[in-house]
């Protein structure tokens, strides 16, 4: 969670592969990579953007996750994709261009384009990828659960019992290693992990902030994120309703802002 109570949705967090390993255990015939920059130059003359470019590239990418980036510089448009598309087909590949080029050249990307890349990343099959994308390459080094002050792990149990009948499951939960401003709590879905930011591990901190955060995080995993139309809903109206039973849930938001301020 961010530093704040804030209603917008997180960074698609938004997140790569082997495909190859799968192509081959399913026996299919091995499918050639496609040229992305080709695929990238083609949607750049499609959308008639005027700015002056004097070179497009783009290429595959092993992000930790599905996530790709673009940048330019001095007329280069650089392109890195997430490798958990290089099955994807040429469509997928052109909408992804399209969303990242309207990006940085400051377009609103199609409907169309938005649709097929979501429908794309949503398959079953595409989010074990990326789940196994943050597993393998991601790294989750986490501090203990037990801090100087605050007992994550005690916490947690203590909230599963009180408000989830002991249903919600993760693997770990500790302490972030690095202060961050702004995230105050990550629920990591590849590593089934609960970050916490150790800032909040300090005797100024009460309790139940703390509990607060880990409650949101413990949200995560009772309401995943949904598709809807074209958006991905973190926080859906059912998380945001169940968030409000924390019973201190606006001096919580409230403190929250001012420890992030
Ligand atoms: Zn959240």
């Amino acid at each position: 969670m961010k530093g704040s109570c804030e209603r917008r949705s997180m960074r698609a967090a938004p997140p790569p592969i082997k495909m190859r390993t799968d192509a081959e255990q399913l026996g299919l015939p091995f499918l050639p990579t496609p040229d992305l920059s080709e695929v990238f130059r083609r949607v750049f003359s499609r959308l008639r953007i005027k700015s002056p470019v004097v070179s497009i590239g783009a290429r595959f990418h092993p992000f930790a996750g599905l996530r790709s980036t673009i940048r330019v510089r001095d007329g280069a448009v650089k392109a890195r994709v997430s490798d958990v598309l290089t099955e994807a087909s040429p469509l997928v590949l052109e909408a992804l261009a399209e969303i990242l080029l309207a990006r940085v050249f400051h377009r609103r990307p199609s409907r169309e384009a938005r649709e097929c890349y979501l429908a794309y990343t949503f398959r079953p099959a595409i989010r074990s990828r990326i789940d196994a994308a943050r597993r393998e390459r991601g790294s989750k080094r986490l501090l203990p659960a037990r801090g100087h002050h605050h007992d994550l792990e005690e916490i947690f149990h203590q909230l599963n019992d009180r408000f989830f009948d002991g249903e919600i499951a993760t693997s770990r939960i500790g302490w972030s290693h690095h202060h961050s401003r702004r995230i105050l709590g990550h629920y990591d879905s590849g590593h089934a992990a609960i970050i916490i930011n150790r800032k909040l591990d300090s005797p100024s901190v009460p309790r139940y902030l703390v509990e607060y955060v880990v409650y949101h995080e413990m949200l995560h995993i009772r309401f995943p994120v949904e598709r809807r139309g074209q958006r991905r809903v973190v926080h859906s109206r059912e998380f945001r309703e169940a968030e409000k039973k924390f019973p201190q849930y606006e001096l919580a938001c409230r403190q929250l802002k001012q420890l992030c301020g």
